[in-house]
């Protein structure tokens, strides 16, 4: 068991860590006001390989592991608070590689090479009007075969990258029913293009907080794509959009480490100067109390959370674990992840007195951008216990048939 760093993860960390301080957190802000990361930002980050990171080289990627895509997770949490850039980044380092890993050459060089680079957007959209956590119930978008020719129909809805999908290009990794009698294994995977596409019509929802990405719908009339859009085997897709959704949880953790530890290094910052009753505020144990526990939960979240990559890299690099340990770590970090970063920020948010009510500090772009993650965007909290007790008890303990 080894808990420090290799030389190499230190050098990423730092690199990712000195662009995003200059790249990106003195622009938070602006990105969360005018709801839109600039270009500038999205080509500078695809200039140092910051977009799907795990695809293959051949592919613009940089073939890293998890534990490398996490602390680049990390870093940009840290730096956009918010959690705009790090929803765009865990969105694409996430389903570019199950793109990468099951889609066909053919579709991966027309769109996953435009991802790499930022030119071009790659999303997931699994859930419908009538319901996320149950999607196999709730699943009406249908692909029906027709002379070679694959026709999709139906609503996908609360689907981060909507605007950008459409205005750079690129595909949704979309959830539909192929065999409508076979539950959950009657799913396949489709890349659908949004942009241009007079098949698609496309909505944008207003959001709470992450400003700086859409959240959308899109319904498909009769979608026409060739082959070449199914990724992977036929009827596989439900394994393939949980396989991401474990790969997205575990990113999510680790830029729930690096937001909340800026926002209790903010919060530290604060302590120290201001004063109340003749002393700084931080040296009354009120204040230091919760400052120990917040800093202790993070400290969980980030053994969870490392924990879960270095699963991740031991099953797909060396074969060893399975994809239940995988889902079971990500479950896990997922479940504590938003919840104790959450709560040091609103911990922060009262040492700060009035002014961290106030948008002179980012701590309220925090709250309100971490609580999509314990909302629902890649699970919502009790499908995480679902999923950490069928671990634990089987299947056939489950609250529900499939
Ligand atoms: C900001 C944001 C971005 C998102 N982006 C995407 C995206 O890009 N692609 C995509 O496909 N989806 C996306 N989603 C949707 C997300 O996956 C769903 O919100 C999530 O799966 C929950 O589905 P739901 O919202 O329909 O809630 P529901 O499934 O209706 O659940 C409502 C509540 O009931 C609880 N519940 C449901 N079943 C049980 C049970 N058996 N036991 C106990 N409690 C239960 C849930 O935990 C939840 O609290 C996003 C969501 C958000 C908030």
């Amino acid at each position: 068991m080894d808990f420090g760093w290799t030389e190499e993860q230190k050098m990423w960390r730092q690199t990712v860590r000195e662009f995003a301080e200059k790249k990106i957190k003195p622009y938070v802000r602006e990105i969360d006001t005018n709801k839109k990361i600039p270009e500038s930002i999205i080509r500078d980050m695809g200039k140092l390989g910051l977009f799907a990171p795990t695809v293959d080289t051949d592919l613009g990627g940089a073939n890293l592991d998890w534990t490398m895509a996490c602390i680049a997770a990390e870093e940009l949490g840290r730096a956009d608070i918010s959690l705009a850039i790090p929803v765009l980044y865990l969105v694409e380092a996430s389903w570019g590689f199950i793109f990468n890993r099951y889609g066909t050459r053919k579709a991966k060089e027309n769109f996953l090479s435009r991802v790499t680079s930022g030119r071009g957007f790659c999303g997931i959209a699994v859930t419908e009007p009538g319901g996320g956590s149950d999607i196999v119930g709730a699943a009406k978008t249908t692909a029906v075969k027709q002379d070679g020719v694959w026709h999709l129909n139906g609503e996908k809805m609360f689907i981060s990258g909507i605007r950008e999908s459409c205005s750079w290009g690129g595909v949704h990794l979309t959830l539909a029913r192929t065999d409508p009698g076979a539950g959950h294994k009657g799913f396949s995977f489709f890349a659908v293009p949004l942009k241009d596409n007079d098949h698609v019509e496309t909505t944008l929802l207003e959001d709470m907080g992450r400003m700086g990405i859409s959240t959308g719908g899109f319904t498909m009339k009769d979608v026409e794509l060739s082959e070449e859009y199914l990724i992977g085997e036929l009827h596989k897709g439900f394994y393939y959009a949980m396989e991401g959704f474990s790969a997205a949880r575990t990113l999510i953790g680790a830029t729930c480490v690096g937001a909340g530890e800026a926002a209790l290094e903010m919060g530290m910052e604060h302590i120290k100067c201001r004063e109340s009753f003749g002393r700084p505020i931080g040296s009354f144990e009120g204040i230091q109390f919760p400052l120990a526990e917040h800093y202790t939960n993070l400290e969980e979240v980030k053994l969870l959370t490392y924990k879960a990559a270095w699963i991740m890299d031991k099953m797909y690099r060396e074969n060893k674990f399975s994809h239940h340990d995988v889902a079971l770590a990500a479950a896990m970090s997922k479940l504590r992840a938003p919840v104790h970063t959450f709560n040091a920020m609103n911990e922060v948010a009262d040492w700060l007195g009035a002014t961290g009510y106030t948008k002179e500090y980012p701590i309220e772009m925090g709250i309100r951008g971490v609580r999509s993650y314990s909302i629902g965007a890649e699970g919502t909290m009790n499908i995480m216990r679902i999923i950490i007790a069928r671990e634990l008890l089987g299947r056939d303990f489950l609250p529900y048939n499939q």
